[in-house]
């Protein structure tokens, strides 16, 4: 039996009063033939062994080298040199698996973001790793427990999915179609009644329309699973596949909606906070090291920490669309031509203009709703006006858009009407638009994309380092 042994995490935060401990973990370095630094993932602090070289087998020393992997049992004792609380006296050493120094890819130096994006597997051993992977962990655990805690019912929605009205992004196809030589129909096209599902079917964009359908049952369902788009942007912000959590509730206006996504977002950063202190600290400071990289100009005011507790205290900026473009059109940025793209009302906002609302002009969160009705979904509430919808966006510091959502159009003839104008196919939706047909209700909803969420309260510039194994155009490793 192995699971004798105590978590790293847990030997150091106990009272080094000479009990004996077996810890088992990764060496981070190995000092002076005399002080082996550990680490089992369960924190990003080692646990200091100490070896009494002099009584040690000189064959296993040599085994003990940066990467290895060690089962050490010893005496847990208040440590004598600085740095550390504790050190573990070790008195057997057992070397589980060798990492030869010649072909181990980590140095004790820093290694770039995009090199150890390279090595999968290693990069988890690293302190800036661990920290974002540890704190991805909180995030979805936290994820959970407000919304079960708030009577949500957690609703798996497909992966594979045969409707393509979302309209959310480009679709990867799933099929067991021989493509080389499919079998075609008469006009020549790819015969897809021959396909698997005996139709077309894709990777799901979005789990909301089947999402609908539960809230319409269960009054408050949530999603979080993994989505596709194959859009072929290659952003610090878009991965071909992501995981969305999109929560759908029965009995909400655009405002209820609002005020839900605040307080979830608050919510989970708050237990991030509380429960991963060390791993914030850890990732406060080496986003101020990057950022004493750059140039003066492009630094953010606000280290990680402190943007956190700021989100946590102030309100989220709410303002309309309309209102947005304003703000845009009377900016210096706009006046003095900085923007690449030209702004009036009708535009779909372009990141630039995103970020310079939230960074330059409220310098908070903002929540931006009722846009144009032609730049957003059809499934959106149409707004008296005749030209906008009750759709909510929350813009973010660094990142821009991290949630997408709305109030849902539940009126049958308006649903019909503007899908019409859209020619999707009623027909193919009938499943969805009987939620309009029998005991349909004001019901709203959004999706946090849970990667810019983690990029949020990590710092990580890049989206492909928040995710153990990023898929984007042109990469599929591992
Ligand atoms: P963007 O304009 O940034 O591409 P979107 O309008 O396509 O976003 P939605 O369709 O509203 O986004 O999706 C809901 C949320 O999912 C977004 O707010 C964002 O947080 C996240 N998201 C969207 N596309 C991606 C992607 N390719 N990779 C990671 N997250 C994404
Ligand atoms: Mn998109």
């Amino acid at each position: 039996m192995l699971q004798k042994r105590i978590k790293i995490k847990d030997a150091l935060a106990s009272a080094p009063e000479g009990q004996t401990i077996t810890v088992m973990g990764w060496v981070r370095t190995f000092r002076s033939n005399r002080f082996i630094d550990i680490n089992d993932g369960s924190t990003n602090a080692n646990l200091q062994a100490v070896v009494d070289f002099e009584r040690e087998d000189p064959d296993l020393l040599k085994r003990i080298t940066t990467g290895a992997s060690l089962k050490v049992t010893g005496v847990l004792i208040p440590s004598q040199g600085k740095g550390q609380r504790m050190e573990l006296k070790a008195d057997a050493i057992e070397v589980l698996g060798d990492s030869d120094p010649a072909l181990f890819p980590l140095q004790p130096k820093r290694h770039s973001l995009e090199f150890l994006r390279e090595i999968a597997h290693l990069r988890f051993r690293t302190n800036t790793f661990g920290a974002v992977f540890r704190v991805r962990h909180a995030l979805a655990f936290a994820v959970h427990k407000f919304y079960n805690d708030k009577g949500f019912l957690y609703l798996h929605t497909p992966i594979i999915s045969a409707s393509d009205a979302e309209g959310a992004g480009e679709m990867f196809r799933v099929t067991t179609l021989d493509m080389a030589q499919p079998p075609l129909t008469d006009e020549g096209k790819v015969d897809f009644t021959k396909d698997f599902f005996g139709k077309s079917t894709n990777l799901t964009v979005s789990g909301q329309l089947e999402g609908e359908l539960g809230a319409m049952a269960f009054s408050e369902i949530y999603t979080f699973g993994p989505t596709f788009r194959a859009e072929n942007s290659n952003t610090a912000r878009h991965l071909a596949e992501f995981w969305m959590i999109e929560p759908e509730m029965a009995f909400y206006d655009l405002e209820d909606n609002m005020n839900l996504a605040e307080e979830f977002i608050r919510y989970i950063i708050g237990y991030v906070m509380e429960h991963n202190k060390e791993d914030l600290e850890f990732l406060d400071k080496r986003l101020e090291e990057e950022e004493k990289t750059k140039p003066e100009a492009e630094r953010s005011d606000m280290g990680l920490l402190a943007k956190l507790s700021f989100v946590l205290e102030n309100p989220f900026e709410r303002i309309t669309y309309t209102q947005a473009i304003e703000i845009l059109l009377q900016s210096p940025a706009y006046k003095k031509k900085k923007f690449k793209y030209d702004v009036s009302w009708g535009i779909d906002m372009q990141s630039e203009h995103e970020r310079y609302l939230v960074e330059k002009h409220f310098k908070r969160p903002v929540i931006v709703t009722n846009y144009p009705k032609e730049i957003k979904a059809f499934y959106m509430r149409q707004n008296d006006d005749g030209k906008t919808v009750a759709a909510m966006d929350i813009l973010a510091p660094g990142i821009g858009e991290i949630v997408g959502g709305s109030q849902r159009e539940e009126r049958l003839d308006k649903l019909i009407e503007r899908m019409e104008e859209l020619h999707l196919p009623l027909e193919e939706m009938s499943w969805y638009l009987d939620t309009r047909r029998f005991g349909t209700v004001p019901h709203a909803g959004f999706g946090l994309g849970f990667e810019r969420m983690v990029q949020f309260v990590t710092g990580m510039g890049n989206i492909r380092d928040v995710i153990p194994f990023p898929r984007t155009p042109n990469n599929c490793e591992f």
